[in-house]
């Protein structure tokens, strides 16, 4: 299912022109389909559901009030990762007894927030951390659900700045230290161990470290239990591949082959944790060309998103298709290939950085100041690492449903830049 589809001679999200909204919003614009967010949560939710699971979304992948309220009315939970994104999931009107909160570096105000909240679990990342949260808990008299974070020392073969499961990546912790932690769990009174927790890193295009983690994760809750422990959840985290150049992500089904026979052989709960392979293809960003220019040999396209919207390529080397709004050639199954009608030419934004652009050596057809340009695949790390790095207001961001459109986002205005300084 693409919403993204070009009709005649446009782009449309949905059934709403994309030209028509970059005319009404103004560039740089966020577009996101409700029927493609909403496909693919229920695509994962169907394909695991012999175990029915509880599907966590990564909310640090679009936090967006309103993506976090429709993913909650499909019966999504939530996966946070600090009081930040806990405050938006119920700012949104969702349980929190169904969430789980992971990352290194949780402060005991963040705890306490989420004892408040009866989340689910937290997803515990170092002794130091299952110490505190047994001191938070002890002093709200509660008793705190933990997993903890297996580093299960898997090689997810994805960017080395997005591998979190292998030996020597700040994440979870090793096998040693997990069991030696489930011992002190078990002997104190204000923490209960509820599952084992593992996040492979992202995005991983094949099952085979799905399925070691399944197969470590069964052999963990075994040992568990037979020392005594009532630990009954699993959550294999999220990671799941995104077709960001056409398809190279298996679907949601082909995963849960490979994990669902251990889940049911190891009888516990499953968590998942996915944010990419929901909110990625459900967005784009929608450019306009200031300018273009020949130096040094080269066509560049200068046009008005930059690495403080969409940093993926500059902080990842990431690919992302890019094709104009209203072009004459049509768009081609490879994007990476020799375009016949088109020349080579790297697209870069107005910051005032080398590092700044979204695509490089890229066939693109002739495009002229004025036209819009569509980046594919942004609605996942998107607006979220964007900043407002050379005093550059975000872009809005609108919500495409069937025929109808709404601000989600408004543009930022130059008041905005400056509200929260003091002179
Ligand atoms: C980032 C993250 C996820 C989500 O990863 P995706 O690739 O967006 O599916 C899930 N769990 C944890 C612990 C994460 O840090």
């Amino acid at each position: 299912m693409d919403p993204f589809e070009y009709r005649g001679e446009q782009l449309y999200c949905e059934d709403v022109s994309v030209s028509q909204l970059a005319e009404e919003f103004g560039t740089p614009l966020w577009v996101y389909s409700q029927a493609k967010l909403v496909h693919e949560f229920q695509a994962i939710r169907d394909a695991f559901a012999a175990v029915d699971p509880v599907i966590c979304y990564s909310v640090k992948a679009n936090s967006n009030l309103s993506l976090l309220k429709i993913l909650n009315e499909q019966g999504s939970s939530f996966d946070v990762v600090s009081g930040g994104e806990l405050y938006r999931v119920r700012e949104a009107g969702a349980d929190t007894t169904r969430v789980v909160f992971a990352g290194v570096g949780k402060t005991d105000a963040e705890i306490r927030l989420a004892l408040e909240n009866n989340i689910l679990m937290f997803n515990v990342e170092s002794e130091a951390e299952l110490v505190a949260i047994s001191a938070v808990a002890a002093e709200l008299g509660v008793v705190a659900p933990v997993a903890l974070r297996l580093n299960p020392d898997i090689d997810a073969k994805t960017h080395a700045k997005t591998t979190t499961g292998k030996k020597g990546n700040k994440f979870g912790m090793d096998i040693e230290r997990h069991n030696a932690l489930a011992d002190k769990v078990l002997a104190d009174s204000h923490l209960e161990l509820r599952g084992i927790h593992m996040h492979l890193g992202s995005p991983i295009n094949t099952t085979e470290p799905y399925e070691k983690a399944a197969q470590k994760a069964f052999d963990v809750v075994t040992e568990l239990r037979a020392k005594g422990h009532k630990t009954n959840w699993v959550n294999l985290g999220g990671g799941f591949g995104l077709n960001y150049r056409g398809n190279e992500a298996p679907p949601a089904k082909t995963y849960a082959d490979v994990i669902i026979p251990w889940i049911q052989k190891a009888e516990c709960r499953l968590a998942l944790e996915p944010g990419r392979s929901i909110a990625g293809n459900a967005g784009i960003l929608v450019s306009q060309v200031i300018y273009t220019k020949r130096e040094g040999g080269k066509l560049f396209i200068i046009q008005d998103a930059a690495m403080n919207d969409l940093v993926r390529p500059a902080m990842y080397d990431s690919f992302h298709r890019i094709w104009p709004v209203r072009p004459g050639v049509a768009a081609p199954a490879d994007f990476e290939a020799e375009i016949a009608g088109c020349e080579p030419a790297d697209v870069v934004g107005p910051v005032c950085e080398s590092g700044d652009y979204l695509a490089k050596n890229r066939w693109l057809p002739e495009v002229h100041r004025g036209d819009l340009l569509c980046t594919f695949s942004a609605g996942a790390y998107g607006t979220v690492m964007s900043s407002n790095y050379n005093s550059r207001p975000r872009g809005a961001e609108v919500l495409v449903n069937g025929g109808e459109y709404r601000i989600i986002r408004r543009r930022e205005t130059y008041d905005d830049l400056i509200a929260h300084e003091r002179v």
